[in-house]
């Protein structure tokens, strides 16, 4: 069978949107474009019911009431909500919040934020294979903290943090406790009274529904979590998220929902081979690589390598075919190696010349065998290059 070039490989950035979601998205596009708000007629109602409907599949997804989940933009506006809505709400109870280094932008910027209006922030360390110790997060906690956030996965190097743990911590000692599930949810079980999670982000777009749409789980009992709204208005999603409803979104994400919920365990088996001879292929094919974060504490089809003796910047646009992402971020004035990597002790210079394999649903074993040819060949080839010319700067030719 015929490679279709260029091949994507960088399924925690973003997913294609699987063509069963669309199918179930498109009538909300033209014919049933109702606002959920709409109380006088049909198309009003009809937008509501697609609107409970998703509810459903995605607390079905969960475990837990519809009544707890509450539609957002995605990721970064329910990290938001919940850090900057916990804050104001329990600002008179204390001023601490408890957070790791590893973390994604939309938690620690948000932590950041709250630094100026006064509010302290414990930014836990991880360790060399990126995990969080839940002796750290005991010790951490004051008797001024109103919020643990901690990431379920983390979405540059795929390792899966002892959510159940620290969620037993936090319900001793009577702390809210969030986690960023964003590349969990879907992917791997999550059911928030067993891990004793209080709030927990998600998005559409990374469990292959669409970009634009995601969810927040907000307790409603033991304890009832008070949130206060970011976005003012109408009052939509009982007063937490004032706006329109984004009826088709909502009705992709709860179609995601469904497919990830009955597909989990076959498709991690699925992925976690491809993962593994992926791994292999790279090894067996090269010296001097190394894998960055836990082998199995770890998403299935997540891989972190860092290849040394080679430039990081090259490497990539060598590899033009296959889209993943390197370990380092362009800001405005230069590229940064990646503060994960940096977090678990991973150099500047190989930090650089790391790539993050993002392996999803539409990967196929022939896409796998291809990147491994291209990266051990592209390596190999990179490196000779590098040596002949540390050899003719060595001898002035
Ligand atoms: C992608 C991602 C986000 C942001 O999600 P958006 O829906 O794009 O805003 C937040 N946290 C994690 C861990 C992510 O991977």
């Amino acid at each position: 069978m015929a490679l279709n070039l260029p091949i994507y490989m960088d399924n925690h950035a973003t997913t294609p949107c699987d063509p069963r979601v669309f199918e179930a998205m498109r009538p909300f596009f033209i014919e049933r474009f109702g606002n959920a708000a709409s109380r006088n007629h049909q198309f009003g109602w009809q937008a509501e019911e697609a609107v409970e409907n998703a509810r459903k599949q995605v607390a079905e997804l969960i475990g837990v009431s519809p009544k707890e989940v509450v539609f957002t933009s995605g990721a970064t506006e329910s990290d938001n909500l919940t850090i900057k809505g916990v804050a104001e709400n329990y600002r008179e109870r204390g001023n601490h919040i408890v957070t790791v280094i590893t973390e994604h932008k939309a938690v620690l910027d948000s932590c950041k934020r709250l630094e100026k209006y006064g509010f302290k922030v414990a930014y836990l360390p991880v360790d060399s294979e990126g995990l969080i110790s839940p002796d750290d997060v005991k010790a951490a906690i004051t008797d001024k903290t109103i919020l643990v956030s901690v990431m379920m996965a983390n979405n540059e190097i795929g390792v899966i943090q002892p959510i159940a743990e620290i969620g037993k911590i936090c319900r001793e000692r009577e702390v809210l406790f969030h986690t960023d599930a964003t590349q969990g949810i879907g992917k791997i079980p999550f059911n928030a009274d067993e891990l004793n999670v209080d709030l927990a982000s998600m998005t559409a777009h990374k469990i292959y529904g669409p970009k634009g749409t995601g969810a927040l789980y907000v307790r409603r009992k033991n304890p009832r979590v008070s949130l206060a709204s970011m976005m003012d208005g109408g009052g939509h999603e009982r007063g937490m998220r004032s706006g329109t409803l984004n009826v088709t979104g909502i009705v992709g994400l709860g179609k995601a929902c469904e497919i990830a919920g009955e597909e989990m365990a076959s498709e991690n088996e699925r992925l976690l081979t491809l993962r593994e001879k992926l791994r292999k292929g790279i090894e067996n094919g090269l010296p001097d690589v190394s894998i960055n974060g836990h082998l199995t504490k770890r998403l299935p089809g997540n891989l972190n390598v860092s290849f040394a003796h080679v430039e990081g910047e090259l490497l990539l646009t060598s590899l033009n075919d296959i889209a993943v992402s390197s370990g380092a971020a362009c800001t405005s004035t230069s590229i940064e190696p990646s503060y994960v990597l940096k977090a678990i002790g991973v150099s500047d210079e190989l930090a650089h010349s790391s790539i993050r394999f993002g392996l999803g649903r539409f990967n196929t074993e022939e896409e796998v065998d291809y990147a491994i040819g291209r990266v051990v060949e592209t390596v190999r080839k990179l490196r000779e290059l590098a040596s002949v010319w540390e050899a003719s700067a060595k001898t002035g030719i």
